[in-house]
């Protein structure tokens, strides 16, 4: 079928909308009408090229949301009509996957930045020009895209689809780390580093669990105000605050947890001497720079350093249970969200990537 993609070609400065060929799905594939789609930073790494393995010309997005048309062989629980939000692809029988842990699934990298099924092919064509697919086993920046099934999640008719979209990757990782990376309890002290969609979703995650101090170091003043109208009890700015010791100050000896959703080395230092006894320090993604932590704290304070992928959350579980907060109203991942029509991804890729929007949601169709 024809569609119209966003296509990220080598040297532009944003995927740019373009008219392909979608094949129909195959074994264990869905075909999805994509209503809306989540940007995230990771689409504008794989974007650019360099850090991320992702082949182009490609059609990123990994957050989308949207009505599913067609169903391949083999794939059971979903069915044409259904409302679906599509989080990552895995394999399903290796032991991470068994374990409910498929963002550690053994195939995640190929399934999620390889650009293409396990076999090399794509879904996607332009004439003679094969166009690379199958991002996070989706590539959802498009009208419509084949998923893997292994990644849908469905949703009731009372979930809007922009408010879907975002729990398929940011919103789950931050929140998950918070639930189930760090199984945070009524009391404890959690430091958030970066409020971005990542950090803003530990701080509800962490209001929910009863922490006792919830405190963001975040340079943006309206993000710092943002957090704490989210939950958080305290918010510094890094450029003027001495953020170690305004954080002994609120809780004593060091946090229990300390998350960094930023790439940065020194943030990452900061965290680790915000950190209490027996504090685990969770990353959600690398360091630009190289990484060395003084270890003899660590070690003397049974610390951990502990990286985290789509917040160890089972999207099935964790998806439906955050959204059944959102509809009690206890977790307002509305007030995340920016809108942009499709044909204005150049701008919302630029509002991502300069941290005016927080989480860009495309309108793909209504
Ligand atoms: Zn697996
Ligand atoms: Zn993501």
């Amino acid at each position: 079928m024809r569609i119209t993609a966003a296509v990220s070609r080598e040297g532009a400065a944003t995927p740019v909308l373009e008219e392909l060929e979608l094949e129909g799905p195959r074994t264990g594939e869905i075909l999805v009408r994509i209503a809306t789609a989540g940007i995230c930073h990771t689409d504008l790494r794989a974007h650019s090229g360099g850090v991320l393995p992702t082949p182009r010309p490609v059609v990123l997005g990994h957050e989308g949301a949207g009505t599913v048309v067609e169903v391949g062989r083999d794939v059971k629980g979903l069915a044409p009509g259904d409302r679906v939000v599509l989080s990552g692809s895995s394999c399903g029988v290796c032991a991470q996957c068994r374990d409910q842990l498929p963002s550690y699934c053994v195939e995640s990298m190929p399934r999620s930045f390889g650009g293409s099924r396990s076999d090399g092919s794509t879904a996607l064509s332009s004439g003679s020009e094969k166009i690379h697919s199958h991002f996070f086993g989706q590539s959802s920046f498009a009208t419509h895209a084949i998923a893997d099934a292994s990644g849908a999640v469905l949703l009731d008719d009372a979930v809007p689809f922009a408010v879907a979209s975002p729990l398929g990757c940011g919103v789950i990782t931050g929140a998950g780390a918070v639930l189930n990376s760090f199984g945070l309890r009524a009391g404890q002290t959690l430091a958030v580093f970066g409020a971005g969609g990542v950090g803003l979703s530990a701080v509800m995650a962490a209001r929910l669990s009863g922490a006792r101090h919830v405190i963001v170091v975040e340079p943006i003043a309206s993000r710092r105000e943002l957090a704490l109208e989210l939950g958080a009890t305290a918010a510094l700015d890094p450029a003027v605050d001495d953020v170690e010791a305004a954080i002994r100050r609120v809780a004593g000896r060091g946090v229990d947890f300390a998350l960094n959703t930023t790439t940065f080395a020194a943030v990452l230092a900061m965290a680790q001497r915000a950190l209490g006894a027996r504090g685990v320090l969770g990353f959600v993604s690398a360091t630009r720079e190289p990484f060395t932590a003084p270890l003899f704290p660590m070690l003397v304070g049974g610390q951990s350093l502990r990286g985290i992928v789509g917040g160890d959350s089972q999207p099935r579980r964790t998806i439906p249970l955050l959204l059944e907060y959102w509809r009690q109203g206890r977790f307002p991942v509305e007030r995340l969200i920016t809108k942009f029509a499709f044909a204005d991804i150049a701008a919302a890729f630029s509002a991502c990537r300069a941290g005016s929007a927080i989480k860009p949601v495309l309108e793909v169709s209504s």
